[in-house]
């Protein structure tokens, strides 16, 4: 038997005590000891009390001492129920029932007043096979006793977990430095609250604080992310999990150090639906308004568009930037990327040296494969009678780069081409006046047959 009480196990409300544990005791995880952990009961039980924080712990511990208004003597019998958890605390062994560590015995089953979203005891009904609780054994119902404290209010409670453990030391500790200043101020607000409902938003809000207020190589951490957005609320508990992709946290750190992040704060704010930006004054009037932006790379759907302002035909972010995305998150091959640059570069090149406003207006406009196609060989047709060297492209960049999938790949083709000639074509747009209406008449389109 080692003599370590505290290893990582994966489960969600464990992992996030145990690092609340490391914050408060200041030690690693691993070091921490039964002295340690007896001396922060008072300190956490009197926290509890006050009036802000027993109301968040209605949400992730009904009928505890602290949120059952039968209990008077709240405090000693919390902290009674504390000390006797570490009594039964014993190190971790190679194995045991417990259904979070696995390396220990359970004593007792675990209803939801100390385990967040398992059973109600007597209660049966509310928990799977009739069971009155869950099989936790002491040191992991300890350790989710301090839960509360590395937890977020977003409407319901929202956690953090990841296999990182500098994302999860760096979170802790913003948590844990924020107790303390609601100590020594004598201002207790209760559990993190940024004024966040949506809890998307509040997600990548909480990667973004976390990437760019801690100096570290971000960009060589590949962590698997998850949030638990839960209530253990007696009325009604509920859990969402939102997984944070790999690539998507890769790209998210990856921005701070880009020359156009501004750019890409622009670009969150074209996702925010139902605002208006000529009223908005401050953050909060928008910030829990759904964002298409998150809830794409959420869902592992493409953003390409947002890097696209069509209204001022203008490409934020730059190649550069799109480029890293397409790579990183879209997994999208460099020589695919490489040929719809250059053909965005030669229609751009085209478009000025002939200014021949009317194309541009065609590539914006067409709206299917066919037609896509159609204007790509009028352009193909008078780049040679203008006597280009060079084809627009070649036969095998058609087929395995530009349009892979043809019908299927094309809109995004489409998107990117646009992107870089409105990169490239800047200046000459301005000239030409962004109040150029981008509507084509119909007869206009002139019909060849397919290329
Ligand atoms: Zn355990």
């Amino acid at each position: 038997m080692t003599e370590v009480i505290y290893d990582f196990t994966g489960n969600p409300f464990v992992d996030g005590g145990i690092w609340a544990l490391s914050q408060l005791v200041g030690k690693k995880p691993g070091e921490l000891n039964k002295d340690d952990l007896e001396t922060v009961i008072d300190e956490v039980v009197s926290l509890y009390l006050t009036p802000k924080w027993s109301k968040n712990l209605y949400q992730i511990f009904p009928n505890n001492p602290i949120t059952n208004n039968a209990v008077k003597d709240k405090k000693e019998r919390y902290s009674l129920i504390l000390i006797d958890l570490i009594n039964n605390i014993t190190n971790l062994g190679d194995y045991g029932d417990c259904i979070a560590c696995g390396r220990r015995n359970v004593v007792h089953k675990s209803a939801k007043d100390k385990i967040p979203l398992t059973g109600s005891k007597k209660l049966i009904n509310y928990f799977s096979y009739g069971s009155e609780g869950a099989d936790y054994c002491p040191a992991c119902i300890f350790a989710v006793q301090f839960l509360p404290l590395v937890t977020y209010f977003c409407a319901n409670m929202l956690l953090i977990h990841s296999n990182s453990d500098k994302i999860m030391h760096h979170w802790s500790e913003r948590a844990i430095t924020n107790i303390h200043s609601q100590i020594a101020s004598n201002n207790y607000t209760g559990c993190l609250n940024e004024g966040f409902k949506n809890p998307k938003n509040a997600l990548f809000h909480i990667i973004q604080n976390i990437i760019l207020h801690y100096d570290e190589r971000w960009y060589l951490e590949k962590p698997s992310i998850d949030f638990y957005h839960f209530t253990n609320f007696n009325q009604g508990p509920n859990l969402v999990l939102y997984p944070v992709p790999t690539q998507v946290f890769r790209f998210l750190a990856y921005i701070p150090q880009h020359e156009k992040f501004t750019d890409w704060l622009r670009i969150v704010r074209r996702g925010y639906k139902f605002v208006d930006w000529e009223k908005v004054k401050e953050e909060n009037e928008y910030k829990n308004n759904p964002n298409n932006v998150y809830e794409r790379l959420l869902s592992g759907k493409s953003i390409i568009r947002f890097f696209i302002d069509r209204k001022n035909r203008e490409a934020l972010g730059g190649w550069d930037l799109l480029e890293h995305y397409l790579e990183e998150v879209r997994d999208m091959d460099e020589k695919r990327i490489e040929a719809i640059k250059k053909v965005g570069d030669e229609l751009a090149e085209y478009i000025r040296s002939s200014d021949d406003i009317k194309t541009l207006k065609k590539l914006e406009m067409a709206n299917n494969y066919r037609n896509y196609r159609n204007i790509l060989r009028i352009v193909i047709k008078k780049r040679i009678e203008n006597g280009a060297d060079e084809p627009l492209f070649s036969f095998d960049d058609y087929v395995k780069n530009l349009f892979p999938e043809g019908n299927l790949t094309w809109r995004e083709t489409q998107d990117l081409i646009l992107f870089r000639i409105y990169e490239v074509l800047h200046d000459w747009i301005i000239q030409q006046g962004v109040s150029e209406e981008l509507i084509v008449n119909e007869d206009e389109e002139e019909v060849v047959e397919d290329v």
